[in-house]
């Protein structure tokens, strides 16, 4: 059976390019009927969060990657699957008995090193321009002087010993053919001083016992690999097969950064993303489904049958924020308004003015307006700051908003055209369309003879209080006639007690 999997540590996060190698290898089992893993990689204690699994859970559920094995996401304690426990941490023991074995067949050994010894190295290495490398010194120790250091219980390392004057070949499934000189790979340690696994011991121990074929990771990790690769002909192991894949890219062409963009996916949550826009346009960052294929929507299930390893690129792929914007967009417009409100309820529960105090007319009302809000809106979280203003009793805003340079708005013109649509609007009695609306005030705009804006632009801060909202003749058509009335006659009233040249 073909077994992938997804093997973060829970740093607290989630990086976005970590949930596109999850999503790959969810992508890539389910194409082939076969096993998503889910594994922690928790053998880092210094860098242990509270509660960062937990969220790492809740983050997979959001986007909608169930694994097949892995932790119980409602109880930590117990696993999905057989090859448990799946937190490494909890793994240790059989770490310490798959190291001996290595001992004994001579494949690692104990480094005895002081700190001191290897800092030392380090510099002189660093001084000759040399790549930094332990020397072996430890390697080649007569047994006896091992055993005694070991009974007199000097602390030590692990290291794995890397053959000499080898070359190492193998095939990346995203990559091609990859040969590394043994020359250039360092007698990696395996166990440190505090008894820990490193995570490339770890990591090859478990992708053996829990049976993976297939690790697709981020091509960060393709310089661990040849050690990895050495591991498994140390153990004497079949080797999954291996697929890197590309960097996310900044704009510029870095490594994608926290100054240029959100990098956790939590972020991306908090702000209103939908996972379905989130997964589309994760999935075209560095894999297309071909030259044949002009669509670029593909729900997850059109993802994996689509998918293809094979087609996945080798260069970088730039994060562009506003393809993703528009991905989320369209998929704010594709909602039913039914799916629409229950994503959107959960934000206004988080507002004042809706926490509490909505009543069945208030939900009523919200309801009424939410079709004008989908069309609207790119991400969820824009959605409570335009129903506030549509919905609220009194608006706030500063009077020099109705005032426009560009389109020759002044407040003497600002209070004569909303004087005008005050009275015009009042007598029109149909409002059932933008249309109506529009017909009426056009006759307002020839009766006061003044350009366009010099009567919509004052019309439509007076309806909404802000600087960007949706059209004049569509602010009427969401309020109504009655409460249109009531905004346009407040802020004239207003604007007779506001000095003219403010
Ligand atoms: N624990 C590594 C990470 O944090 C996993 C790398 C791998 O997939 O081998 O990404």
């Amino acid at each position: 059976m073909i077994k992938t999997r997804f093997a973060p540590s829970p740093t607290g996060f989630v990086h976005i390019g970590n949930l596109r190698t999850a999503l790959y290898a969810y992508l890539f089992a389910k194409q082939q009927k076969g096993h998503l893993i889910l594994r922690i990689e928790d053998t880092d204690q210094e860098r242990f969060v509270e509660g960062a699994m937990e969220s790492l859970i809740n983050t997979l559920k959001w986007a909608g990657l169930s694994y097949d094995e892995g932790p119980h996401p409602d109880d930590l304690t117990q696993s999905i699957g057989e090859a448990g426990p799946y937190i490494q941490s909890q793994r240790l023991e059989i770490y310490k008995e798959e190291v001996q074995k290595l001992l004994e067949t001579g494949h690692a050994y104990h480094c005895f090193c002081s700190l001191e010894r290897l800092d030392q190295m380090r510099k002189d290495q660093q001084e000759r321009h040399l790549a930094p490398m332990y020397d072996k010194k430890c390697r080649y120790r007569p047994k006896e002087e091992i055993k005694q250091l070991l009974e007199e219980k000097a602390p030590y390392v692990i290291r794995l010993a890397i053959p000499e004057h080898d070359t190492l070949r193998f095939r990346d499934l995203v990559r091609g053919d990859l040969q590394f000189e043994s020359a250039t790979i360092d007698d990696q340690v395996l166990v440190k001083s505090d008894g820990f696994p490193t995570y490339h011991l770890a990591n090859v121990v478990d992708d053996h016992l829990m049976k993976v074929t297939h690790v697709i990771r981020g091509e960060e990790w393709l310089p661990s690999t040849p050690k990895h690769v050495y591991l498994y002909k140390a153990f004497n192991w079949e080797r999954p097969e291996f697929a890197h894949i590309p960097l996310f890219l900044n704009k510029d062409k870095s490594k994608l950064s926290k100054r240029q963009n959100d990098v956790a996916v939590e972020d991306y949550i908090k702000k209103g993303y939908l996972p379905e826009a989130m997964l589309n346009f994760i999935a075209l960052l560095g894999w297309n489904p071909g030259a044949g294929e002009t669509n670029e929507i593909f729900s997850l299930d059109q993802l994996v049958e689509k998918f293809n390893l094979g087609k996945v690129h080798k260069a970088g792929a730039v994060f562009d924020l506003e393809r993703l914007n528009w991905f989320n967009a369209h998929y704010i417009r594709a909602l039913s308004v039914e799916e629409f409100a229950g994503k959107i309820y959960p934000w206004l529960e988080k507002t004042d003015w809706f926490k509490g105090t909505a009543d069945d007319l208030q939900k009523k009302e919200v309801y009424r307006l939410l079709p004008a809000i989908q069309t609207r809106i790119t991400i969820l979280s824009e959605a409570p700051a335009i129903l506030n203003y549509l919905l609220a009793e009194k608006l706030e805003y500063n009077p020099s908003l109705l005032k426009n340079e560009k389109m020759n708005v002044d407040l003497p013109v600002a209070k004569s055209a909303l004087q005008a649509c005050y009275e015009d609007l009042k007598k029109h009695d149909d409002f059932s369309s933008e249309d109506a609306i529009k017909a009426c005030l056009v006759k307002t705009i020839d009766r006061l003879k003044f350009k366009n804006g010099q009567v919509l632009w004052p019309l439509r801060v007076a309806l909404s209080g802000q600087e960007y909202s949706p059209g004049a003749f569509e602010m009427i058509f969401l309020l109504g006639k009655e409460k249109s009335l009531e905004r346009i006659g407040k802020t004239n009233s207003s604007l007779a007690a506001t000095p003219a040249n403010l």
